[in-house]
């Protein structure tokens, strides 16, 4: 399985920068997890929209779905319009939020019209191609759950989403490859918290026994090395911050 950083901003975006977005592509099979805003054109740099077999979407903030829109117009409107609708997997209730926002301006059915949208339910496991998909949910300020991808080798990529301390999220990335935590705080945010610190970033990937961490949702404005330094305080394993367009093969 090869992931790809399409973007790895928080809310706001990073100078040049996109919000969430990860290319994840096994054997002729592309899925793109999250689509905020910038990644869109990200993709564009890397696949063609047109072979994107599905999106996965974790929740319903804007740095996690806004560029639904583009994709949206593209496959409607672009030369490739009209062929193989790719699926589109939304949280509980996401159909009915995607229409609303993009009901404001024009047709509700914008993204219906260019996808095949489904809602999950968390305790099922999809199947796109190659790639088995699982969901759990994490603490956030919306409906919001941590997704783990495999392969049939046997490897797993476990994406955090957007979270609080979670030891559901911690049993759920149990041994996992890769754990790709956020830490959009510096410090814990207030009761209920939603999200992490680079420190927590890495007490979760030591207590989950994790391969791997990449630490992503990390605004630009914020200091590398201080980041880096508070996830190995307590993590022993390897740790990156994410960054556009590095690749992971697992
Ligand atoms: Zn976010
Ligand atoms: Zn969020």
């Amino acid at each position: 399985m090869r992931i790809t950083v399409l973007g790895k901003s928080p809310s706001w975006s990073d100078a040049g920068g996109a919000c969430s977005g990860y290319l994840v592509e096994e054997a002729g099979t592309a899925l793109v997890l999250e689509c905020g805003n910038g990644v869109f054109g990200k993709l564009r740099e890397h696949r063609r929209y047109g072979e994107i077999d599905a999106v996965v979407i974790s929740h319903l903030h804007a740095d996690h779905f806004l560029d639904l829109v583009p994709f949206s117009y593209a496959l409607s409107y672009g030369p490739g319009a009209g062929g193989a609708r790719p699926a589109l997997h939304l949280p509980p209730g996401g159909r009915a939020g995607l229409r609303r926002v993009v009901g404001t301006w024009g047709p509700e059915e914008l993204v219906e019209g260019a996808f095949t949208v489904r809602e999950y339910d968390p305790g099922e496991t999809l199947e796109i191609g190659p790639l088995r998909v699982r969901f759990t949910p994490v603490p956030h300020f919306t409906v919001t759950h941590a997704v783990q991808v495999s392969d049939r080798a046997g490897a797993r990529f476990t994406f955090g989403a957007d979270t609080g301390p979670s030891d559901d999220l911690v049993a759920f990335a149990a041994g996992t490859d890769l754990l790709m935590l956020e830490a959009t705080v510096a410090e814990p945010d207030a009761e209920p918290r939603g999200h992490l610190t680079p420190a927590e970033a890495g007490e979760h990937a030591a207590r989950a026994g994790a391969r791997r961490l990449v630490v992503t949702h990390l605004t630009d404005e914020a200091d590398p090395a201080w980041a880096l330094r508070e996830a190995r305080g307590a993590y022993d394993g390897p740790v990156e911050l994410a960054a556009e367009s590095a690749v992971y093969e697992l």
